[in-house]
């Protein structure tokens, strides 16, 4: 019998770390590890020791594996051209061509998308968007990402950044956002979003609340979740007023797309019904007549598992197939 495996290398690169994992097209992983990313200058040695460490896992595993490509999850990973492109949280500054690179090391073919179109393509192949083929996957992390997918395929748009949902401007001069625009989704719809709609309430209501002892730094998303469950009014008025501005936004993106569903994914898409229940009645009233009672609004498939490192993977495997 063979033990031989095809197999692909997801990379999920973040500021400080960068996940990696080897993965088959069933989405098992074998091998899981990080790099720290701020601690390599030049990406060509960053490379590199990912290389060495894959290098060792493979000749010292029992199994034999036949790697077939290298997927990049990278913020302001842009797929047409496997550069990242003017990361504001990566020490590489400018134009990285790190598809390129890789390519070369492993002499196979590498293939890089930004983190929220990893995510799609992740539900694509191993989650709950196996047979869908028009969806959109927004993450909420400390901003809101988006992937879109349309006729089966991710929407890259002429230059390769298309679907950057969480800069649609929401509330005409509103909170500044880290873009330098005002009033942009993330700032109201994302981990440090609700956060800052809970110090914006304590300071215009006057309702008993467990974060009035608190300081800004202090507060995690999931407090206020834990916080909502207790009945923490100010906790409740927040996810509330964070679905109504989601679901508002996600009603304009369906009439641009039409999906069959919505995915969300990331800390704040945990908080279950707390976020999820608002942004559907807010979607559904703000929906054309057309779209009504339609769409889905679904907790990622892939909640609990690396999805950055097997959206990565998934690159390689979406177009092996
Ligand atoms: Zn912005």
């Amino acid at each position: 019998m063979s033990t031989n495996k095809d197999v692909v290398l997801g990379i999920d690169i973040g500021g400080t770390f960068t996940k990696l994992g080897i993965v088959d097209k069933n989405g098992t992983l074998y091998y899981e590890d990080s790099v720290p990313t701020d601690a390599f200058e030049n990406p060509n040695d960053f490379v590199e020791v990912i290389y060495t460490r894959v290098e060792e896992f493979t000749s010292s595993s029992e199994l034999t594996f036949t790697l077939k490509g290298v997927g990049v999850g990278a913020p302001n990973g842009n797929n047409y051209s496997g550069n990242i492109e003017f990361a504001p949280n990566l020490q590489w500054k400018g134009v990285v061509p790190l598809a390129s690179i890789l390519s070369e090391k492993f002499a196979l073919p590498a293939e890089l998308t930004n983190d929220a179109n990893a995510a799609a393509i992740g539900e694509m192949i191993f989650g709950a968007a196996q047979n869908m083929t028009n969806f959109l996957m927004i993450t909420l992390g400390t901003g809101l990402g988006s992937g879109l997918v349309v006729n089966g395929d991710l929407v890259y748009g002429h230059d390769g950044f298309a679907g950057e949902l969480g800069h649609v401007c929401v509330v005409e001069d509103g909170r500044l956002c880290g873009c330098g625009k005002k009033g942009c989704l993330e700032t109201y719809v994302s981990a440090t979003g609700i956060k800052r709609t809970v110090f914006e309430l304590l300071s215009n209501d006057t309702s008993d609340s467990v974060f009035r002892t608190l300081s800004f730094n202090d507060v995690e998303a999931r407090m206020i979740s834990e916080a909502a469950e207790n009945g923490d009014p100010i906790a409740k008025k927040a996810f509330k007023l964070t679905g109504k501005m989601l679901g508002k936004s996600l009603a304009n993106t369906v009439a641009h797309i039409s999906p069959q569903a919505i995915f969300l994914f990331g800390g704040l898409a945990l908080a279950g019904k707390w976020i999820f229940d608002p942004t559907k009645k807010a979607m559904e009233e703000n929906l054309l007549e057309i779209f009504k009672g339609k769409i889905k609004i679904l907790p990622s498939a892939l909640l609990e598992k690396n999805i950055a490192v097997l959206g990565a993977a998934a690159l390689i495997f979406k177009s092996l197939t």
